[in-house]
């Protein structure tokens, strides 16, 4: 590494300049799966054949601070003095993940190094509990990656305290090797995409078959955290450019207008439905604080809204004003009390109009009983109060939903039946339809409501059966008859019916119509009878 290098190869920019280390090409920018900063360290590190740490304190720390030199000592410990013990911060946007950024865009002549960072997100996001002080990994990520030939990295969003599922497969991240059986610091001075860096174990999921992790969250938990791999997703695939002074502002606003719409102006109401405190909410409402990634992710989560709409300005600049306006109005019109509650019973139409309105363009359609929950009303009357034509309209489509669903499920219902009864249709022995019928746990009027000629072939296959059957048990018995009657005749007795019957297996089956009526006739023929 005392040279530079310019490589020209696939994953490797063609710069002009020639970068002191690889200009990797870093994984995934713009998407949930974007890797995070040590991972890209790590990577070019082991481009270059050597530790991680060593890559760190020789070129990465000195461009931060000169102080940082390289020592002499090859430790996992010159890394935790260098970054306080804080070296999961690589991947924030504090100092720490700044001066890395600047000194890795410099050993590589790359430009895109920050946004392996939450660097972006700094003017919106509270820092803390935002980053895993442990590593977190996904061993099926890591085998997948293996069998598929493709680069070892760790996504930024592993590293997010909020993320406890693996976005790609849903289950829960690891934190402990399955070798030598520790965690792992964030950077560490073997720091490598897919080994523990203690024992330098495999972390894939086929390292963990004697001790399968932990995959189970409590009841409800699975829910949250599919919701927050769709925050973090929208976070993460988010133009910088959305991330303002103003969004503190717009989160303000929609807090406020959801204390208006939801608690009925009362900040106790809305800390109890978002599980906080009520010092928290105000202050979050005057924007004195911005909340945590966490928080922030509660809060859509418990407001049914999506996450981008926190961060849209306008829109919480046109709440905003709404709020600004109607406060006005209310700091004017304190005396005049009996004016009041139609103020805001105006306000309320508004919002619920929108609402619905809003709802016309979701899709499944939702119904009003549907809105009505999400708002919190204990029923849709209210709703039809303020808006009846549009909650018409949602009923409408909603029918509509409903009848297209009937009609889908009504359909793949026929098809199956018909490959089932077309199924039976070539079975021998064949069975009836009403067995069939039980066996699909259905009446048999319902198989013949979807396909009456296939049940009829079914049905006249089943009767011809049954009476082939027939004909040869009459036979059977017909020939056991005969034996009888000749051997009867030969020791010079008559046969009858009567004499014959004792001699048989089964002496009550010679009372049976059609045998009887064979027998008869074969004794006639011989004049026996
Ligand atoms: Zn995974
Ligand atoms: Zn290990």
């Amino acid at each position: 590494m005392n040279e530079s290098y310019s490589i020209n190869s696939a994953g490797i920019n063609q710069s002009q300049h020639v970068s002191r280390l690889y200009s990797i090409q870093p994984i995934g920018c713009g998407l949930l799966h974007v890797e995070s900063l040590i991972s890209y360290v790590s990577r070019l590190a082991t481009a270059h054949c050597v530790p991680t740490g060593l890559l760190v304190i020789k070129e990465i720390a000195p461009l931060i601070n000169p102080k940082y030199g390289f020592s002499g000592e090859s430790c996992g410990g010159v890394l935790n003095r260098i970054f306080a013990n804080e070296t999961s911060a690589l991947n924030g946007f504090g100092n720490w993940a700044f001066g890395t950024v600047n000194a890795v865009e410099k050993l590589t002549c790359r430009t895109d190094i920050s946004q392996l960072t939450l660097l972006n997100w700094k003017k919106v996001i509270f820092n803390r509990k935002l980053l895993k002080q442990q590593r977190a990994w996904c061993s099926f990520c890591f085998k997948e990656s293996l069998d598929n030939s493709q680069s070892l990295y760790e996504p930024l969003s592993w590293s997010l305290e909020v993320l406890k599922l693996c976005p790609a497969h849903k289950t829960p991240l690891s934190n402990i090797c399955p070798h030598c059986e520790k965690g792992n610091r964030p950077l560490s001075w073997y720091s490598k995409p897919g080994f523990c860096s203690k024992c330098r174990g495999w972390l894939g999921i086929d390292a963990y078959t004697y001790k399968v992790p932990n995959l189970k969250f409590k009841a409800g938990e699975d829910d949250e955290q599919l919701h927050c791999i769709k925050c973090v997703n929208d976070l993460l695939c988010m133009p910088p450019d959305s991330f303002s002074v103003k969004t503190k502002v717009s989160i303000a606003s929609h807090l406020d207008h959801f204390l208006e719409s939801l608690s009925r102006g009362k900040d106790s109401h809305l800390a109890q439905l978002l599980g906080t405190s009520v010092t928290q909410v105000r202050k979050w409402r005057k924007g004195q604080i911005t909340p945590t990634l966490a928080s922030l992710i509660n809060i859509c989560y418990k407001l049914q809204i999506d996450f981008p709409t926190l961060f849209e300005p306008i829109c919480g600049e046109i709440i905003g004003k709404i709020y600004e306006s109607e406060k006005k109005h209310k700091e004017s019109s304190e005396k005049s009390v009996s004016y009041r509650p139609i103020k805001k019973a105006t306000q309320k139409q508004k919002l619920v109009t929108s609402i619905l309105e809003t709802a016309l363009l979701e899709n499944p359609p939702p119904s009003v009983d549907d809105i009505a929950a999400r708002l919190k009303y204990r029923n849709s009357s209210p709703l039809y109060v303020f808006a009846p034509e549009i909650c018409k309209r949602v009923t409408q489509r909603h029918k509509i939903f409903l009848k297209e669903q009937q009609g889908k499920f009504k359909e793949q219902q026929g098809k199956f039946i018909r490959e089932v009864l077309e199924r039976f249709l070539g079975e021998y022995p064949p069975k009836s339809l009403e067995n069939i019928a039980s066996e699909l746990g259905v009446k048999p009027r319902t198989l013949r409501s979807y396909e009456r000629s296939l049940c009829k072939q079914i049905s006249n296959n089943y009767s011809r059966f049954r009476t082939q059957k027939k004909d040869e048990k009459v036979e059977v018995l017909f020939e056991e008859m005969k034996q009888i009657a000749q051997s009867l005749y030969g020791k010079g007795i008559i046969p009858t019916p009567s004499r014959i019957s004792p001699h048989m297996s089964s002496p009550g089956s010679i009372l049976r119509l059609e045998s009887r009526k064979k027998l008869e006739q074969f004794l006639q023929e011989n004049e026996w009878f």
